[in-house]
């Protein structure tokens, strides 16, 4: 297996930690080591959406969520779940759910983590698809003692707009049925194969010129929506996309269709007893929750449009004891509250208040 390098300016500061799942799938995880070679501090391990890797937080050409949260004195961890770019599997045939990230790879990695160090804070911050399997590994309280909780974009409560609704339940049907897989990169796919055809429609309507740009910010992989705020991005960063957000696997969609039809997160496989540490229904399972979660959203997010501001008022009414609150970026839309430009100033504060509420407050590991 190749783990693709990490892109960063960190130089001999990453320390790459072997880690394979207890199924037999290697992972990537990282620890980015402070400048002043402290080892006290709390621990953020940070997680990623599908196709996306920790790229998306070491972006060189900006200041990114690594440089933050370690001027903000922590200690950052980046696991390279099995949906990364940075790993083959999403291109390949050999097909996992998030229930296998939900069992395996976060619970795995936190308690490798947590072995790295000791009775130190440990805290997550994670996106999109990466929060949701949070929150089903939370739910089956398979990663207890956080001592606080970040999810961006959408985490419990899946919401969709009607177009990507329709698209993904019958369109994705269709094209799962032709295609393993979409790429994001243009260059992967040439002017005459079957990805053309997908190429061609999300050009439809786009101000922008570049194909890999299109699939991502005019329609989402041919499923509607859009997935950053264009004007958001560094030209370093808008032509590094194809580089940040791989191929979406299409068997991945029957898991996806069913989350989005119960609009909560739901375990998939029912038949294979090694799943059942999983609950059926997170949101039912919910009120286990110990951890301080903080749910974020750009005002503009038009993939997973107010899913994490319902999840909020989901939560709060079902389980009012449980300290969870809701922060809107204004103007941002999704990918960008990590990728943008200015993201460090007007994301990833929020992030580190949160951060630095939950470790004074000391919540035990
Ligand atoms: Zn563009």
């Amino acid at each position: 297996m190749t783990l693709r390098p990490l892109h960063h300016a960190y130089g001999d500061r990453v320390e790459d930690i072997p880690l394979t799942a207890s199924d037999g799938t290697e992972l990537g995880l990282c620890r980015i080591a402070p400048e002043d070679g402290s080892a006290d501090r709390p621990a953020v391990l940070v997680l990623h959406g599908l196709t996306a890797s920790a790229d998306m937080f070491t972006l060189p050409e900006t200041r990114n969520l690594t440089d933050v949260l370690l001027d903000a004195g922590y200690e950052p961890w980046l696991l390279d779940w099995r949906g990364s770019c940075r790993l083959p599997y999403n291109e390949g045939r050999v097909r996992y759910t998030f229930d296998d990230v939900a069992l395996y790879d976060i619970p795995e990695a936190v308690s490798l983590v947590r072995k790295r160090i000791g009775n130190r804070q440990l805290l997550v911050v994670a996106h999109c698809i990466g929060a949701m399997c949070l929150s089903l590994s939370m739910a089956a309280g398979l990663v207890p003692g956080l001592a606080g909780v970040v999810a961006q974009g959408v985490f419990l409560t899946p919401k969709m707009s009607w177009k990507t609704r329709a698209r993904l339940h019958f369109g994705g049907e269709l094209l799962r049925s032709r295609l393993v897989n979409i790429p994001t990169d243009f260059k992967k796919v040439g002017m005459w194969s079957k990805h053309s055809l997908i190429f061609a429609e999300v050009s439809l309507g786009a101000e922008c010129k570049d194909p890999n740009c299109q699939i991502l910010q005019n329609d989402s992989w041919g499923v509607g929506g859009s997935l950053f705020v264009h004007d958001h991005l560094d030209d370093a960063t808008h032509d590094r996309l194809a580089y940040l957000y791989g191929t979406v696997p299409m068997w991945i969609l029957p898991h996806l269709r069913s989350i989005e039809l119960a609009h909560t997160v739901m375990r998939y496989n029912d038949a294979d007893g090694r799943y059942d540490a999983l609950p059926k229904n997170a949101l039912d399972n919910a009120g286990k929750f110990e951890t301080p979660l903080l749910l974020l959203s750009g005002s503009d997010n038009r993939f997973w449009y107010d899913s994490n501001q319902l999840c909020r008022e989901v939560l709060s009414r079902r389980y009012p004891e449980m300290d969870v609150r809701y922060v809107e970026v204004p103007g941002y839309g999704h990918l960008d509250t990590f990728i943008g430009r200015n993201a460090a100033l007007d994301v990833f504060g929020h992030i580190v208040d949160f951060l630095d509420e939950c470790r004074s407050a000391g919540t035990p590991v």
